[in-house]
């Protein structure tokens, strides 16, 4: 289906910087093939009719013998799709199930066991969850970590959603711990990827990985062209293990094993030490910043304004729902920016426009899509979300570029199309039992959890 978006506002993305802007937005098979100025008054929109545009102005001439089917989004905010690159979408199960514990009970004594008893089927409503919660708040593309990456890859392509689902790996030695788990993934890479859904080498972090498992996933990385992910640097403990260990820091190690790589997404970097920001930016590898499960834990927050200002690539994830425990982006990029004014006490420090960015933009140059995803641009994917201007939060529009990172609480969002298609419009998802979701996931919680 092809489609001309007018009548509403537009988030715009250039080279370094964010506005709001008036634009038609045209979409032929997945695609954004145009923007222009607003039709005007001569091309009024009828909400989901056809209509031939004459096309005499405003650049729109190009698509004048075109159909396109009108979406009318006066009072609309179309923002790019947002990306969340740290989750893990099938512990939405396990949502509210650890919390006000220390950082060793959550993960060894409450997380860990839990995980270990988990059926894989139920893996897939867990994510699909997960991903329903993601796309009501905004977000189009988002980067897993998981163990059954094949049920989260699965739940993806049923949503229609754009992921990139990372091979959860423990152990010494990918080839002989892992081999049977390094085999089935191959398999579900497979059966599952597509345009859409991408997959990644996800060794765990760096007390659950040797660093030959480290190098031997760098390797697969390179010679089969995929994302790597870790989680670095979430806690003390780490990070003191590591140097008791190695007598280097988690940042040190993974550079030496080659980990570190302009593909790589390292989640936490909350306890730099000694050159691990400028190791970071010298392999050119990106940071995934997740201040609501860093902060929830107990573990501080990552160093956002040195990364940035050091010239690292700063992006944003929620970290699963057992440790934030929600997958909604608006909340955590408001965080983002609160906290690390407050740190700094200095209220410059992480502005809207940079926290935006970083949802957004920089997401995609660490995915190495930049102009295709996390911006509304010609040529770019067809991943927008909707957001209803006539909610209070969004009123008045003093600054919206502000309201995104400050005020809005995901609950604006209204419709979200991914790659040219409808996955949820007016709040309802097509092609999903919703109910169905909500049940499976409830029994679940009721048969493991809740004992
Ligand atoms: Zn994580």
């Amino acid at each position: 289906m092809n489609y001309l978006i007018t009548g509403g506002k537009v988030l715009l993305t250039t080279a370094d910087d964010l506005r709001i802007a008036e634009k038609d937005i045209y979409v032929r098979d997945g695609k954004i093939v145009g923007i222009t100025e607003p039709a005007g008054q001569n091309h009024a929109p009828e909400s989901g009719g056809k209509a031939a545009f004459a096309g005499e102005n405003n650049g729109a001439a190009a698509f004048a013998d075109e159909k396109f089917e009108v979406v009318d989004a006066r009072d609309r905010l179309i923002l790019p799709g947002l990306i969340n690159l740290h989750t893990h979408a099938y512990m939405t199960v396990m949502r509210n199930y650890a919390d006000d514990v220390d950082f060793d009970e959550w993960l060894f004594r409450r997380v860990m066991p839990v995980e270990d008893t988990l059926p894989m089927e139920g893996a897939y409503w867990s994510s699909l969850l997960g991903l329903m919660e993601m796309v009501r708040t905004g977000t189009t593309c988002f980067a897993d970590m998981h163990m059954f990456e094949g049920q989260s890859a699965k739940a993806a392509r049923d949503l229609g959603m754009r992921a990139y689902i990372g091979r959860g790996l423990v152990g010494e030695d990918l080839y002989t711990d892992g081999l049977s788990r390094f085999e089935q993934f191959l398999r579900e890479q497979e059966a599952y990827e597509s345009d859409l859904v991408k997959f990644a080498i996800a060794p765990h972090a760096i007390y659950s990985c040797s660093p030959r498992l480290y190098e031997q996933a760098a390797e697969e990385g390179r010679k089969r062209g995929l994302m790597l992910e870790t989680h670095l640097s979430e806690s003390d403990f780490e990070v003191d293990s590591a140097i008791g260990k190695f007598g280097k820091t988690p940042v040190a190690v993974l550079r030496d094993t080659g980990f570190l790589t302009e593909r790589t997404l390292l989640a936490h970097c909350v306890k730099m030490r000694g050159d691990d920001i400028s190791i970071i930016r010298d392999c050119g590898s990106t940071v995934v910043t997740n201040p609501a499960s860093n902060a929830k834990l107990g573990n501080g927050f990552a160093p956002v304004t040195e990364f940035a200002e050091a010239g690292v690539n700063v992006t944003v994830g929620t970290d699963g729902v057992c440790s934030n425990n929600s997958l909604n982006m608006f909340r955590e990029m408001g965080l983002l920016s609160t906290i690390h004014k407050g740190v700094r006490r200095d209220s410059t420090k992480a502005p809207a426009k940079s926290v935006v960015r970083m949802a957004t933009a920089n997401a995609a140059k660490a995915l190495g899509r930049t102009g295709e995803l996390g911006v509304i641009a010609e040529g770019a994917e067809a991943d927008f979300s909707f957001l209803d201007l006539s909610c209070p939060s969004m009123i008045p529009q003093n600054n919206l570029i502000a309201s995104l990172c400050y005020s809005a609480n995901g609950g604006e969002v209204e419709s979200v199309m991914i790659a040219g298609r409808w996955v949820m419009k007016n709040r309802h998802f097509s092609g999903i039992d919703e109910e169905r979701v909500r049940r499976e996931v409830e029994d679940m919680a009721d048969k493991y959890l809740k004992k």
